[in-house]
């Protein structure tokens, strides 16, 4: 699962490297009784990870972050027949030590108890953890966080134990979430959580970062380690939200150069952005050579976003996961921003094809959340050209040369190991208990599965006023 696509004398160094880890891991589970999976390397192996409730949170009325998108996700994933495609995943709820894995105990306390009828009580924090018109407090606000943590993290654990080649959390990717505060529609960062998970096996983890805003939680929350090399395309003229995402940002100390930005403008079409992603993912992971990756989809950067202002196909978004799946090296996919929700649900559901590579009917299968893909009802709506590109020849070429000199810095990855790991993340490394409660913990949410991922929940309560704003134009009130 880790042959890389280029780079012929590397090939086998980094092939044995990452199956002896596996190996070793497994052989442990094995003694300890468990019963894991073994691999088998002839197909593709997807485990894809849906918490039945996680889209019936509602930020509130006039608020782009919709939840409810992951439930039209869903249900086009499961119309479409992919559940026979992949295992499926009733994940467990992130349990508050997990959380505070990388969050402060005063902000996981403050997250757990807040509520909307007790606000008042709270608001002399609000500042302090940037709650308010982005990050509002709204019922069941800590529990929607373990949900979505918690699927990111399985799916981690599930890497680890070589149960799956790839992973699927589409509640997950809410990158901008600090270490004590809450930031662009984000509260606790499942992507930092999931990482830490992965960096107790695997020795070098890159994350990459599609979403049209910068990915700074996660840059900053590996800024100064070289384990993790933190990638980020994104809209960036020092304004747009979250204001960072320079490409001077290179990371500090042993981090030095593993911090990568690709700013763009406004406009960038499939041809540029893909053509960009490739350059810089070639190269990148030919020098850093990753043991895992995470891959956060973020569907803002389509064209006709309510936030966003890029022209971006469904095709070309997925063309980026594609190509990060043709490594072959084991994979983590998460979503992110996306807030005109018909479209996250179209490119969510065409990445999982991508992903299992399953051919799908342009047309989309009659389903009951129709009338949200009105008035053509297919897979792939014309998203582009809204936007005048900005972004000419010179500068693209201009930044993929600043890249490609920061690159050379890393020459080759440096062979990292476990007892060289950064003191931040060693505090939780500390007791094989813990990894033995890992393992069990995946193994009981497979004994969860349901075949038919489960049941579909309805348009509820939460949805009944919610398709005022699902905006056809850019809103610039909002951040993220
Ligand atoms: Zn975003």
């Amino acid at each position: 699962m880790a042959r890389q696509k280029h780079n012929e004398d590397d090939d086998e160094d980094m092939y044995t490297f990452s199956e002896d880890y596996r190996s070793q891991q497994k052989a442990k589970y094995m003694s300890a009784g468990n019963n894991v999976r073994l691999a088998s390397h002839d197909k593709t192996r997807v485990a894809y990870f849906h918490d039945e409730g996680v889209g019936n949170y509602h930020y509130g009325e006039r608020h782009p972050m919709k939840p409810h998108r992951l439930t039209l996700t869903n249900h086009l994933v499961l119309k479409y027949g992919m559940h026979d495609k992949m295992e499926i995943f009733q994940p467990r709820r992130a349990t508050d030590d997990e959380i505070l894995n990388f969050h402060s105990s005063d902000y996981v306390d403050f997250l757990k108890r807040v509520t909307p009828d007790n606000a008042d009580n709270y608001e002399k924090l609000f500042q302090r953890f940037n709650v308010g018109d982005d990050c509002p407090i709204f019922d069941g606000i800590y529990d929607f966080c373990q949900r979505y943590a918690g699927a990111t993290i399985e799916a981690s654990r599930k890497l680890i134990a070589n149960g799956a080649d790839i992973c699927i959390n589409w509640s997950g990717g809410l990158h901008h979430a600090k270490k004590s505060e809450a930031s662009g529609f984000c509260y606790v960062n499942d992507i930092v959580l999931g990482t830490l998970e992965l960096l107790r096996y695997f020795p070098r983890v890159l994350y990459i970062d599609i979403d049209i805003h910068h990915g700074d939680g996660v840059q900053e929350a590996f800024y100064s380690t070289d384990r993790v090399m933190t990638v980020s395309f994104h809209k960036y003229n020092g304004d747009f939200f979250p204001g960072t995402g320079h490409i001077d940002e290179i990371g500090s100390n042993l981090g030095k150069y593993y911090s990568l930005n690709v700013p763009l403008r406004d406009g960038i079409d499939d041809e540029a952005y893909v053509w960009m992603f490739k350059e810089v993912i070639d190269a990148v992971i030919g020098h850093f050579r990753p043991s895992a990756i995470v891959l956060q989809c973020g569907a803002d950067s389509l064209g006709c976003d309510r936030l966003g202002c890029f022209n971006l196909s469904i095709r070309a978004h997925g063309q980026c996961v594609q190509i990060v799946k043709d490594y072959k090296i084991p994979l983590l996919v998460v979503g992110g921003g996306g807030y005109t929700v018909r479209n996250v649900a179209r490119c969510w559901t065409y990445e999982t094809s991508v992903l299992t590579n399953t051919t799908l009917s342009e047309d989309l299968p009659p389903n009951e959340y129709r009338d949200f893909f009105k008035p053509d009802y297919k897979l792939h709506p014309d998203l582009k050209g809204r936007v005048e590109n900005q972004n000419d020849r010179t500068y693209l070429l201009k930044v993929r040369q600043r890249v490609m000199e920061q690159l050379r810095y890393l020459d080759s990855a440096p062979s990292i190991q476990m007892q060289e790991i950064p003191p931040d993340i060693q505090g939780f490394l500390d007791g094989e208990h813990e990894q033995q409660d890992a393992i069990n913990d995946s193994e009981r949410g497979k004994n969860r599965r349901n075949p038919t991922g489960g049941r579909v929940v309805h348009e509820g309560e939460w949805y009944e006023n919610d398709k005022d704003n699902e905006g056809e134009s850019h809103d610039s009130s909002w951040s993220s």
